[in-house]
């Protein structure tokens, strides 16, 4: 064997095999990522419905208006597959009256008292939409903006890639804010998002995702039976106004204890003052020893399905809202009206109304600087 030989050899084995391998996986990857028309903005612009599935039975189907997830299908334990999040099955139906449904919430999830805060010693003020207070981003947050869609495939995954440019003074806000959400659909049925952001000004920035889940598949059914577990030995305290009182108070002895998994409805009526002013759970949970790196934050299950959902998080909170202010007025999915508390939402985040609490992690973002958020919902049978 001469060296020119060996040479062209191995050149031949090492160029073709790489080339056999993305002929193989495109051809399986393309499969996964399905667009089709969602319906068109007020203005004319087109928005698209994708549909992203995995090769263990689930899917996940989501517009780039607001960057929402529209259905998410799981098996249960019998292998039956269920859309688990609530929402609408047409465009029209976010357009008008959406409670956040499945959205990215930003450029600041969550309350600011007041709609204001400030950087640097220059005030902003921010619009105004929830009571006296800016709530999601606002009037007219990213729950309600049109996202730049484009699929992406990943080693056992495929999903979203999402972008959006937020303009300086956009409902107030300082700065040019450029995001990316990437949302993928493994094969192990997990949910990962992907955010990231930058600025051009100093500003602030706090995204996170508002799907309202209820695992059993029956949305006309309450959550309360849902068994929960936090990873937080503490939560956020709000007033009357839920904005945040800047304490950080121990769940110890308190219905606002999930260490141990417990059923959502044990305690949700309890003679509690925060309950009462969040008509139920819509707090934050101060989550244990952050760090920085993504750690297991939540778990959810549901007996009757068998269906169980962890969250993983980088995030320092979690928000835990009851889905207390759905009240069987509004027709989501197949003409199925959401009554009280039929769907639970699991949001990772900064804390509310942290700009204005100095002793809260900070949410500032610099040029220069990067925002970076992951968050997994991982979906499992037990
Ligand atoms: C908040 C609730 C709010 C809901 C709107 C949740 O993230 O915690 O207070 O009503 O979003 O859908």
């Amino acid at each position: 064997m001469n060296h020119a030989y060996i040479r062209s050899y191995t050149m031949g084995r090492y160029l073709l095999i790489p080339f056999a391998f993305m002929f193989i996986s495109c051809g399986t990857e393309k499969n996964r990522v399905s667009r089709d028309t969602f319906g068109r903005m007020p203005d004319g612009r087109q928005i698209d419905l994708y549909t992203i599935k995995n090769n263990s039975g689930a899917m996940v189907k989501i517009t780039n208006y607001g960057a929402i997830v529209v259905s998410l299908i799981m098996p249960d334990r019998n292998g039956q597959s269920d859309d688990i999040v609530l929402g609408f099955d047409r465009l029209e139906d976010y357009l008008n009256d959406n409670p956040y449904f499945g959205c990215i919430a930003g450029r600041f999830a969550n309350r600011i008292g007041k709609g204001r805060f400030s950087i640097d010693g220059v005030d902003y003020q921010l619009t105004i939409n929830n009571g006296e207070n800016h709530l999601h981003g606002g009037l007219e947050g990213f729950d309600q903006v049109v996202w730049e869609a484009e699929p992406v495939f990943q080693q056992q995954s495929a999903g979203l890639k999402l972008t959006y440019h937020s303009f300086d003074g956009e409902q107030g806000y300082p700065g040019n804010l450029d995001i990316t959400v990437f949302y993928l659909l493994t094969d192990r049925n997990e949910l990962k998002i992907e955010y990231s952001a930058k600025t051009d000004k100093a500003t602030i920035c706090n995204l996170t995702h508002h799907s309202y889940f209820n695992l059993s598949g029956d949305p006309a059914t309450n959550i309360l039976d849902h068994e929960l577990m936090i990873v937080a030995d503490a939560f956020t305290p709000v007033d009357s106004g839920l904005i945040t009182t800047g304490e950080i108070a121990e769940v110890e002895g308190t219905p606002m204890d999930f260490r141990q998994s417990k059923k959502i409805g044990m305690d949700i009526d309890a003679d509690f003052g925060q309950l009462k002013y969040g008509g139920g759970y819509d707090h934050n949970w101060v989550l244990n020893d952050y760090d920085g790196r993504v750690k297991k934050a939540a778990s959810l299950y549901d007996p009757g399905s068998g269906r169980l959902m962890e969250l993983y998080t980088d995030q320092p909170g979690l928000q835990f809202y009851s889905g207390n202010f759905l009240d069987g007025s509004r027709k989501g999915k197949h003409r199925i009206a959401y009554p009280f508390r039929s769907g639970l939402c699991l949001e990772a985040q900064k804390f509310p109304d942290a700009p204005n609490k100095p002793g809260f992690p900070s949410v500032l973002l610099r040029p220069g600087e990067e925002y970076h958020q992951t968050t997994v919902y991982h979906f499992l049978i037990k």
